[in-house]
């Protein structure tokens, strides 16, 4: 079965414990105003292009009209793209470059077992992340299921936005559930992604009652989903499931997805203030729940 992803970053250490192989999966159901993967929101493969890297030598034109020379400028026109790479072959600035690979599930896990010796010593596994790996349903648990065959231990990272009966099979074979929770208030979690908030929270507990092993991941905004009320309803949120979930983890926003956002043709939401100076008092505020609380990255 094929799978669709944009990158295999091997040696992670933020994607679930020890050392990780992180899959990124191509395709997102959800909008999040803030999401630093844009590149992973379309199911599709697309062209990352950064005009800022861009030396204007021209070698890439003259293999469809999607790309042209006018008054001297490079114009790049994207809905005459069919994201064939033949542009990328040709750059030598890495200007302009595919954003997705569809390949066997076989030949992405004989990618992930070149870390085997890493996992040994570390505690680590393979993480899929996105996108939202629920989107391509299959062929993840083809993955996962082969992966366990071979003794590699699986996480994912996910929005929690997919079928029921997905998340309880990935459950079913061990895997450990990165799962974000981006805001309890309904109609802000609409606003903010896309989305109301009812079939995450639903799946979340399912995956509770399953017995699933749980880190809830927590990106708060600032101006979006860290008001007094939201951070309240997230600390009731979390109590009452205390004693379910391994810990919860503050995700700061960061401006990474900025430049990608303009890269791939996508709005640039802008500004959002950096997380990082307020990560410590969200924690504080967070801390009442009995939940640990982790910041990313500390
Ligand atoms: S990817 Fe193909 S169609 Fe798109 S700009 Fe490059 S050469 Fe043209
Ligand atoms: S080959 Fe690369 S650097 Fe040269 S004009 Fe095209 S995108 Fe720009």
């Amino acid at each position: 079965m094929n799978l669709t992803y944009f990158n295999i970053q091997r040696f992670c250490i933020h994607d679930g414990p020890g050392i990780r192989t992180t899959v990124f999966l191509k395709g997102c159901p959800l909008n999040c105003l803030w999401c630093h993967n844009p590149e992973s929101k379309s199911r599709k493969t697309e062209m990352i292009y950064y005009t800022s890297k861009c030396t204007g030598c021209g070698r890439c034109i003259g293999f469809c009209d999607a790309r042209s020379i006018v008054d001297g400028h490079i114009v790049y026109d994207r809905s005459k793209c069919t994201a064939c790479g033949k542009c990328a072959g040709r750059c030598f600035a890495s200007a302009v470059r595919v954003c997705g690979k569809t390949e066997d599930t076989s030949d992405i896990l004989a990618e992930v077992k070149k870390d085997v010796p890493f996992y040994k010593t570390s505690g680590g596994g393979m993480t899929v992340s996105g996108g939202e790996p629920s989107m391509q349903a299959d062929g993840v648990l083809e993955l996962i299921r082969a992966a366990k065959e071979s003794g590699i231990s699986s996480a994912m990272e996910t929005c929690g936005f997919g079928s029921p009966d997905f998340f309880r099979e990935a459950a079913a074979l061990g895997t450990l559930f990165l799962y974000d929770i981006k805001g309890v208030d309904r109609e802000k979690h609409k606003v903010n992604t896309g989305v109301y908030p009812d079939r995450i929270h639903e799946n979340l507990d399912m995956l509770i009652s399953a017995g699933a092993e749980i880190i809830i991941r927590m990106p708060l905004i600032p101006g979006k989903n860290d008001s007094e009320s939201d951070l309240s309803l997230l600390s009731d949120f979390l109590a009452a499931r205390k004693d379910l979930i391994r810990y919860a983890e503050i995700m700061p926003y960061h401006e990474l997805g900025r430049d990608k956002n303009a890269a791939v043709g996508r709005e640039v939401y802008d500004p959002i203030l950096p997380g990082k100076q307020f990560s410590h008092s969200w924690k504080d505020s967070l801390t009442g729940s009995g939940v640990e609380i982790r910041i990313s990255g500390e």
